[in-house]
């Protein structure tokens, strides 16, 4: 494996978001001196916050899967998870409502979601639950040390078994078609290819390797920070600033000094020059790009992933309303074609609705509710829409449509905000969407934009826009994916899960 060339005792990386975060914390805990520089007053990025009239927001993500990764990077410098963070499983997972009207709840406890399955839909699409469930599983266990928590320095350092191994299980056939093999109900199907969405692509488009993200939603367990998701990088530079950290907030990089083919020097716009032995980058591909004064070699352009309008709603609390809600409409692939190939919004959305305030309470005033709509829609490349005209008002059928398909009233209901393409993009976000590159089979593993750059030796890359993708754990490892660019391979701290524990735990 490719490593940073010469000495990498100082570290500089650049945001703290979860990425920055995870390698400064792995760094810190293989004895390296890290300075993070972050443009923000505090850390987190795209795990973003919004404090208005006692509501504490989440503006980014609220699903939390895999805290086994998170433990990880506490555990990176001798610290326990526990002891900084209060993550409370949140059950039923999701609630699923249809168009028709009917629901389904989803657990990732095999027998209650089987007894969930045979009341939706029969006892024989819950015995192709429960070999799906297996088969999920084992496309886990492969991949997930193989090809996920890996750093490729060319598509021909995969392993050639590995390889194999994926192939048998279909990983290279269709994430839908794979699935249908086991659940032939068309809305059931649903809740197991929906987080193709998360990867950027429909899932009759989507490799079936990209299943594991639903291993990791329907089958591992999501869970709610106390606190709201504002919570974890709070805990995370807590722990990485106790074990040497030093965290500068406000702090924007503006340019990277180089010397025979080396980063030097890290230039801020409060007029700093921080000499450094490596730099890690977690800004977008195109801005780090642009830093290290790199040209992408790739053939064709990179395809970015669609966006997503975010609606933060205040209301009369209704404790009916569950923690997260899949929203369906009745169109299902003319949707996901609506916004990824014809540049359209939905003409029937489906939505995700989070009541934060059902995993914590103190989120807003008392009596109150604060909901999370988030309606995926087309990127500005792919559709051109003025958000900044008409947001509000697609903000304002979306809401009127959550309230229709949750069946509740939302009583005294108040948009506090909206947040719009238009407004990624002022975030510097790729077309204006928050989830960087699509995972197409071209952006995928090693034909990802790679963690590292050619002709510069002691730059790398980590975040959603490169490997292993997007998404809480993936940027959580793409931490320490960079961390081993610096200082060669590691495995984890004695009593640290490795990655083969973490799969082992959740696939119990
Ligand atoms: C609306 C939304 C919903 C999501 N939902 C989910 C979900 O439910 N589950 C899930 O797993 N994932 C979800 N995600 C994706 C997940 O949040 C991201 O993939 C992840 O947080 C990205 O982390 P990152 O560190 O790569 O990037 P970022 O969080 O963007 O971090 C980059 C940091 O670099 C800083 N920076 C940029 N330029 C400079 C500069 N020049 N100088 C200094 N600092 C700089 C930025 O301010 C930022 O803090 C969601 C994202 C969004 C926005």
């Amino acid at each position: 494996m490719r490593t940073v060339e010469g000495h990498s005792d100082h570290v500089v990386v650049v945001g703290a978001g979860l990425a920055g975060l995870s390698t400064a914390t792995h760094l810190a805990g293989r004895g390296r001196s890290v300075t993070v520089l972050e443009r923000e007053p505090v850390p987190g990025g795209r795990m973003g916050r919004l404090d208005l009239g006692g509501y504490r927001i989440d503006t980014g993500p609220t699903v939390l899967t895999m805290p086994g990764l998170l433990e990880e990077v506490f555990a990176a410098v001798g610290e326990r998870m526990t002891d900084r963070l209060d993550l409370v499983p949140v059950d039923p997972a999701y609630r699923a409502r249809f168009a028709d009207g009917r629901t389904l709840d989803v657990h990732s406890d095999e027998e209650r979601m089987a007894r969930s399955i045979t009341d939706f839909a029969g006892v024989e699409q819950a015995v192709g639950y429960r070999r799906l469930r297996e088969w999920l599983a084992r496309l886990f266990e492969t991949e997930f040390d193989r090809f996920v928590a890996a750093n490729f320095d060319s598509p021909l350092s995969m392993s050639l078994p590995a390889l194999a191994g994926l192939t048998a299980l279909g990983g290279f056939r269709r994430w839908d078609r794979k699935v249908g093999e086991f659940i032939t109900d068309p809305l059931l199907r649903r809740v197991f290819t929906f987080q193709s969405l998360y990867a950027g692509v429909a899932p009759d488009r989507a490799l079936a390797a990209y299943a594991v993200i639903a291993h990791m939603d329907t089958m591992s367990g999501v869970y709610f920070p106390r606190g709201g998701m504002r919570a974890v990088p709070d805990a995370l530079a807590a722990a990485a600033e106790a074990a040497g950290v030093d965290f500068r907030y406000d702090c924007a990089v503006t340019e990277l000094e180089r010397s025979a083919g080396r980063v030097v020097a890290v230039h801020t716009a409060r007029g700093e020059r921080i000499a450094c032995d490596a730099v890690v980058l977690t800004t977008e591909r195109h801005r780090a790009y642009e830093l290290l004064g790199h040209r992408s070699r790739r053939p064709l352009a990179v395809r970015p992933a669609p966006s997503a309008v975010v609606l933060h709603v205040a209301c009369e609390r209704d404790a009916r309303i569950p923690h997260h809600s899949l929203l369906f409409g009745e169109a299902w692939h003319t949707a996901f074609a609506e916004i990824i190939e014809q540049g359209r919004v939905m003409s029937d959305p489906s939505l995700l609705v989070t009541r934060a305030t059902a995993g914590d309470p103190g989120l807003a005033p008392a009596g109150r509710d604060l909901l999370y709509v988030l309606a995926p829609v087309p990127n500005l490349e792919r559709g051109e829409i003025d958000w900044d005209r008409t947001g509000s008002e697609y903000a304002g059928e979306i809401l009127e449509l959550a309230r229709r398909r949750l069946g509740a009233e939302l009583r005294d209901a108040e948009v506090l905000r909206v947040i719009t393409p238009a407004d990624w993009a002022r975030q510097d976000m790729l077309a204006g969407s928050p989830f960087a590159l699509a995972h197409t089979f071209a952006q995928t593993g090693p034909f990802r934009p790679a963690n590292m750059i050619r002709g510069i030796g002691n730059a790398v890359l980590a975040g959603g826009s490169t490997v292993p993708g997007v998404g809480i754990p993936p940027v959580l490892l793409s931490g320490r994916l960079a961390a081993d660019r610096v200082t060669g391979r590691q495995r984890p701290n004695t009593g640290t899960p490795t990655s083969g524990d973490i799969a082992v735990r959740m696939r119990k």
